[in-house]
């Protein structure tokens, strides 16, 4: 009789210990503004990086990112997704293998996006602009902030300056750093030269700071405060994009391929994020293909800016590598995945359905 009590309270030791380790799952959820599911999976455009009005430095251009194959060209832009990503995670969106992934708003432009990111529902009756206008949708991360599992956990970096209002951080408590905002409060001495040289560093538009800063703030915030939803949103894509700046665009995506390669390096060397920690990656609209001037542009009458990918990795996700299967998956299912990873229950009035990763 002792000796099966001990049994039985051993069993509940370790169910209680895994179910701990389950709801302790972080997620890092993070979008490349405007980044086009081409140049994820076929590396650098024949059709634009040899064109003279979007490159001003051809050879060197060429030299860096051109290759024979798609599969050279992919893995030259983006080595971290292409030698690690591709081996542990799952990379969706190549529709030349009939992997979709699409849009289910109609707008096909920034605020909507993410909004159908976020809250896991395209609201096209009141997202239908860019304007600062708070958010009336509830996001995951506010979501999240209102457990008691998420409470002060959920942070939210930006480079564009419209997520204060998309997050609606006024209503839902979530800190936002986005546009250029300096980081506040208790600061360590990175925190401080950030501050400092983003005065310093002009940005080339007048809403949107350059990616480092936003990339940075979060990689300090994340080594100080340990967020367990952490939603970051690099921005410079899109806007080299809309600036014709193909080079730049190329550059970016490199960059930002190295920039994630950092956060993963950082969650798998610190303890409270190594092996608990799931990232999932996306965009929030595609751009033009033909006529080829399109490549700049998006909205309701760019035909193909509905065409997203999305790419994960990390605790419990399958690795799938690039998937070369028929698939049609839509970016309101992020939302509720996420729910579903933190261990949130999923609201009924999500569009979406989460996806098994
Ligand atoms: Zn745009």
């Amino acid at each position: 009789m002792k000796n099966k009590m001990l049994l039985l309270m051993a069993a509940l030791v370790v169910f209680l210990k895994i179910s701990a380790q389950d709801s302790d799952t972080k997620v890092i959820l993070i979008t490349l503004d405007g980044y086009r599911w081409q140049e994820l999976f076929t590396g650098a455009d024949p059709l634009l990086i040899g064109n003279k009005e979007y490159v001003h430095e051809m050879d060197a251009l060429k030299e860096a990112f051109w290759r024979e194959t798609p599969e050279e060209r992919r893995e030259t832009l983006m080595p971290f997704f292409w030698t690690q990503v591709s081996k542990m995670g799952q990379l969706h969106g190549n529709r030349t293998l009939g992997s979709k992934v699409n849009l289910t708003n109609t707008m096909w432009f920034s605020y909507p996006g993410y909004n159908e990111i976020l809250t896991g529902t395209a609201d096209d009756k009141n997202i239908r602009s860019n304007d600062k206008i708070e958010n009336p949708n509830t996001t995951i991360l506010e979501r999240y902030n209102n457990t008691s599992e998420g409470k002060g956990k959920v942070a939210a970096f930006g480079s564009w300056d419209v997520f204060p209002f998309i997050i609606n951080e006024k209503r839902s408590g979530v800190p936002v750093n986005a546009g250029f905002e300096t980081a506040t409060g208790n600061l360590n001495e990175r925190e401080k030269f950030l501050n400092e040289l983003q005065g310093q560093v002009p940005s080339p538009w007048g809403s949107v700071r350059l990616d480092a800063f936003t990339h940075h703030y979060a990689l300090e915030h994340m080594k100080k405060e340990h967020p367990k939803l952490l939603f970051i949103s690099y921005g410079e894509t899109d806007d080299f994009a809309h600036d014709g700046e193909y080079q730049a665009y190329l550059k970016s995506a490199h960059n930002t391929d190295a920039l994630i390669k950092e956060l993963w390096d950082f969650t798998q060397q610190d303890d409270f994020y190594k092996d608990q920690t799931v990232f999932i990656i996306t965009t929030d609209h595609g751009r033009g293909t033909e006529p080829l001037d399109t490549w700049r542009s998006h909205g309701a009458d760019i035909k193909g800016a509905d065409q997203v990918w999305m790419v994960t990795f990390g605790k419990g996700i399958k690795a799938l590598g690039e998937v070369k299967q028929e698939e049609q998956l839509h970016s309101d299912q992020i939302a509720p995945t996420l729910l579903n990873i933190l261990d949130v229950p999923v609201p009924k009035e999500m569009g979406g359905l989460p996806l098994k990763l």
